[in-house]
């Protein structure tokens, strides 16, 4: 990404804050001047103190120096504080810009991405861009005006000497505008090694029961180890970039400063005391903010590559929310009809996930997914909450759910997966979620429905007990309990169910079968079934084989039919469970 476009991303993020911004630099602009009337004070003081010991010059001298150590103080004070307020509130608006995009990022870019990397483009880049960016600013606005303040008084002091050591600045442009090229690769490595490590981390935390039991500790060091030394190596080369750039601006500064030393004390210099002192001090000072300008090439790369990093998540088409007609008004049990939906997750033909997909669910019934593991059956389920597009039409009570918006559309759905999602919150929290205010009537209907009253009135503070990351406080049955009780709770029109096959005890596994029942009774249902009980009360089982209907009727049809259906339930006859739907 070039310059071009990433710089207007900034000064645009810049210009919202402009009245601190504009105190901010203001304020560092005075401490450059500051700096150089300081200087300049140092000719009067050799000689008018030293020199002609004028005693009421040097008897105001200490009420000088107050004065102006005091407005230093004043704008010390005022540039850190309004450009650390600039810095703050712009990296939490960025975070919050961009968790806003990322809630509306369709499911094919989270397929795609790991969730370290947008962490850390957007928690890690939006700080190291405001930081950055207000530093740059900070830096720029002192620097240059102490250079340009010593500048003055090194040509009021002497204009030819001043003029020899300006001949280096061609020379030290190069030398930075060198470092600053180099240095932006370097921290593109940076923030790239920087993902990989967040990445590698995250997999580890999360994964870690099959770390420890499939011993994978040494392979997982020497991953990581390898990440890190990628990383190390580009922060170092970037060091070493910038450390030589700063050294060699210096040591020309230095050679500068010999050059003037020595013709000054040539017999052709007439320099007074006061004006060699002066000009002495002013080539001393300028060493610092030229230093400095080496740390404003890195900071400008700092914020490029934050910001081309953040840009990036921009770029990322969002779903397409708004649909055409009216909403649907009642919740009442939904219809749905597939017809001839086609889909492929990749878009390409040879990669066909759903192929020619006809079926209808008629208000209140339950409709069954069946077949072999891969065959299809997440993926039509993801297609009618518009996780993904399909070809065809799925039409919800009757109307096109691709005209929908996607508010209306979900409002009438609820989903549970086998992957249970719970949050860091408290039990009503969890089961209202979705919701600002909690109907207590409800929420305590919605958990007795789903058989989780019990176990939540033991927990020690019961609907209000906190219930940890991911709900690790809770058993398995509990959560899913949890889960059942969400959906009752939306009361929506179309239930999308992904039965769990993990073990549970025998007293969950019943309960969470009777919450079930209860929960298909009241909506339409779409289940992707793997109990028997659930299959036998289905209206209509879908047997799904690579993407396609393959079989379609009641249990007792597919049965009689003899054939994909009636060979998977014999298979499964002699398990405990029956797993119609995951061959293994
Ligand atoms: P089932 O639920 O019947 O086990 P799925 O719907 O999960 O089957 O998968 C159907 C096909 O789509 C499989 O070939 C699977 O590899 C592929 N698939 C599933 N999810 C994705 C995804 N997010 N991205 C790409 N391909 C996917």
């Amino acid at each position: 990404m070039n310059q071009e476009a990433v710089l207007p991303f900034v000064t645009q993020n810049l210009k919202r804050y402009w009245v601190p911004l504009l105190c901010g630099f203001l304020a560092s602009c005075c401490y450059g001047i500051i700096d150089g009337t300081l200087i300049w004070m140092v000719k009067p003081l050799m000689d008018k103190g030293f020199i002609a010991q004028d005693q009421r010059f040097i008897s105001k001298i200490p009420i000088y120096l107050l004065a102006i150590f005091f407005l230093r103080s004043l704008v010390t004070y005022s540039a850190q504080y309004f450009l650390a307020k600039v810095s703050a509130e712009m990296a939490s608006r960025l975070k919050i810009n961009f968790f806003q995009r990322l809630l509306k990022y369709p499911a094919h870019v989270y397929d795609q991405k790991t969730s370290s990397e947008f962490i850390c483009k957007i928690n890690d880049h939006s700080l190291l861009m405001a930081n950055s960016t207000t530093e740059l600013i900070n830096l720029l606005a002192r620097e240059a005006l102490t250079i340009i303040a010593l500048l003055t008084v090194m040509f009021m002091a002497s204009p030819i000497f001043s003029a020899i050591y300006l001949l280096s600045v061609p020379l030290v442009i190069a030398i930075l505008s060198y470092a600053t090229r180099r240095s932006l690769v370097m921290q593109r490595k940076v923030h790239r090694s920087s993902e990989e490590i967040e990445h590698h981390l995250q997999e580890v935390i999360e994964g870690h029961f099959v770390v420890k039991s499939f011993l994978g500790y040494n392979i997982e060091q020497e991953k990581f180890a390898g990440s890190v030394d990628k990383n190390l190596n580009a922060r170092l080369s970037e060091a070493h970039i910038i450390a030589r750039g700063s050294a060699f601006v210096q040591f020309i500064g230095g050679m500068v400063i010999a050059v003037i030393l020595f013709l000054a004390q040539s017999p052709f210099s007439k320099l007074s005391g006061g004006e060699f002192a002066c000009l002495m001090t002013a080539i001393l000072a300028l060493l610092r903010p030229l230093k400095q300008l080496s740390s404003v090439s890195d900071l400008f790369q700092k914020v490029l590559a934050s910001a081309e990093s953040l840009l990036s998540l921009n770029k990322i088409p969002q779903e397409r929310l708004q649909g055409r007609t009216h909403p649907l008004s009642q919740m009442t049990p939904a219809s749905v009809q597939f017809i001839n939906v086609n889909f492929s997750y990749g878009g390409e033909k040879e990669s066909v996930s759903l192929r020619d997909i006809n079926f209808s669910l008629k208000p209140g019934q339950t409709v069954a997914l069946v077949g072999p593991s891969g065959g299809g059956k997440s993926t039509l389920a993801s297609l009618i909450p518009r996780f993904y597009q399909a070809e065809g039409k799925i039409l919800l009570n009757g109307r096109n759910i691709q005209e929908m918006s996607l508010e209306d559309l979900r409002q009438h759905i609820a989903l549970v997966s086998q992957q249970i999602t719970l949050f860091n919150d408290s039990v009503a929290a969890n089961i209202a979620y979705g919701s600002y205010d909690i109907d207590w009537m409800q929420l305590k209907k919605a958990a007795q429905l789903a058989f989780a009253e019990d176990f939540i009135n033991d927990l020690p503070q019961g609907f209000l007990t906190k219930i940890g990351p991911g709900g690790y406080r809770l058993s398995g049955g509990e959560r899913q309990r949890l889960a059942l009780a969400r959906s009752f709770y939306k009361r929506a029109s179309l239930i999308i169910l992904d039965e769990a096959t993990s073990a549970l005890d025998a007293e969950s596994e019943d309960q969470i079968q009777r919450a079930l029942i209860s929960l298909m009774a009241q909506s339409s249902t779409l289940v992707i079934a793997h109990r028997l009980s659930t299959i036998m009360h289905a209206h209509n089982i879908l047997v799904l084989d690579k993407g396609m209907i393959v079989e379609h009727g009641t249990h007792a049809e597919l049965l009689k039919a003899q054939g994909l259906y009636a060979q998977l339930y014999q298979q499964s006859a002699g398990e405990s469970s029956l797993t119609l739907s995951e061959t293994p």
